[in-house]
């Protein structure tokens, strides 16, 4: 099948990696030159709204997905009347804006924090007396990586903060949670579903730096209630493709934080750790192909490499590490690749952990855990 994709980053190039020994041709429509995605297919270098790039790809293309939310929804709309765009424009819509997100979550019945929408100074008040203190206040759209919100801990901290961020917010009540979990599900066009088992992940200043999957200590009964969670949302969406869905674990209770409608950095493991990735599901899933469910030999892990690349050589002589680099130029606070860590039981996979964080530069010494499941 000729299989476009908007935006031509990271996960485009892994979707792609997955995607051609299947038999698929790619083209990527992505705004920057030279993209990460560029080796693995044509490049439409154009606006995400641009109606000739637009155009091309409705006649050169069988399916349409994409590798990130925030694809104008004009331009989703243009392409899903003229050939199957996946997931479908409803998921972008649906989580693009995080108070449309939280309400999608609350009539579903799944667990959130208490959040209020915070368009005006007047609302403060009320937002922060259905949250409580302290609260997070967000930006509705457009916020990643921890980008665009602030903890605030008092009525005028909040007010200050409304003002930086303007207007089109939400509040929500800080969760004084545990740990970060997330579940990356795939479901195919024909509504069979797969889930992965639930992922610990820890981050700094806003972005990810490790994943462990299994999350160490995660109950059957705890796997089957996000399991059932990220499928409630791919059923009210009628979704195909792979969704993740980022937790709060609290109190052995789950909150849901917020739906990614694509493959998600918390799923980059299944490339070592699974016998079918996120990224070969995603695209089984949107090309009509049942996903399949996945299949660990042992416990994995994930550590992202951030700002500056280690010594790669180094990285790829330890044994149980497996180096992915995405081509991309160093600059602070970009993600330019990542290490899975596959072993036969935890402590293996801890032991290899720590001697590649050890190479990561700007890293602090000592790899992120939880204190109550410390890596072995
Ligand atoms: P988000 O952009 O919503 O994914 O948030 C980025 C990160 O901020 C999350 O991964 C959490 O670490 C933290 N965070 C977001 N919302 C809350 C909350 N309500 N309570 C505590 N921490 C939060």
């Amino acid at each position: 099948m000729r299989v476009a994709v908007l935006g031509g980053g990271q996960l485009g190039r892994m979707l792609a990696l997955a995607g051609i020994p299947l038999g698929h041709r790619f083209t990527f429509l992505e705004p920057s030159p030279d993209p990460p995605a560029g080796q693995l297919g044509k490049v439409l270098a154009a606006p995400y709204d641009d109606p000739g790039a637009l155009a091309r790809i409705a006649e050169a293309a069988d399916v349409v997905t994409y590798e990130f939310e925030n694809v104008p929804a004009a331009s989703a709309a243009f392409l899903a009347a003229r050939l199957p765009v996946l997931p479908p424009p409803a998921a972008l819509l649906a989580t693009q804006d995080r108070l449309a997100e939280k309400r999608m979550f609350r009539q579903l019945g799944i667990p959130t924090a208490p959040f209020h929408p915070v368009d005006s100074p007047a609302q403060l008040g009320a937002a922060l007396a259905a949250t409580g203190l302290p609260a997070v206040i967000k930006t509705r759209r457009f916020g990643y990586d921890g980008k665009g919100q602030a903890v605030v801990h008092s009525a005028e901290e909040a007010a200050s903060v409304q003002a930086s961020l303007g207007p089109g917010l939400l509040a929500e009540r800080f969760v004084d949670f545990e740990r970060e979990l997330s579940i990356v599900a795939a479901r195919g066009r024909d509504g069979g579903r797969v889930f992965y088992p639930l992922t610990e992940n820890h981050h700094r200043d806003g972005i990810l730096r490790a994943s462990r999957a299994p999350a160490p200590g995660v109950s059957p009964e705890l796997q089957a209630v996000a399991e059932d969670l990220a499928g409630t949302v791919m059923e009210r969406l009628e979704y195909a493709g792979v969704l993740a869905v980022e937790l709060f674990e609290a109190r052995g209770r789950l909150l849901a934080n917020e739906v990614a409608p694509r493959v998600h950095n918390s799923g980059h493991w299944t490339l070592d750790g699974a016998d079918t990735s996120q990224f070969e599901n995603h695209v089984r899933a949107v090309t009509g192909l049942p996903p399949a469910a996945p299949r660990m030999a042992g416990p994995a892990a994930m550590l992202n490499i951030v700002g500056e690349l280690p010594d790669t050589a180094a990285v790829a002589a330890i044994p149980g590490a497996h180096l992915h680099l995405y081509d991309k130029v160093p600059r602070p606070g970009r993600k330019l690749g990542h290490v899975n860590i596959t072993g036969g039981d935890e402590a293996a996979v801890g032991e290899t952990a720590r001697r590649v964080w050890a190479l990561l530069p700007g890293e602090p010494s000592g790899l992120p855990a939880v204190p109550s499941h410390g890596w072995r």
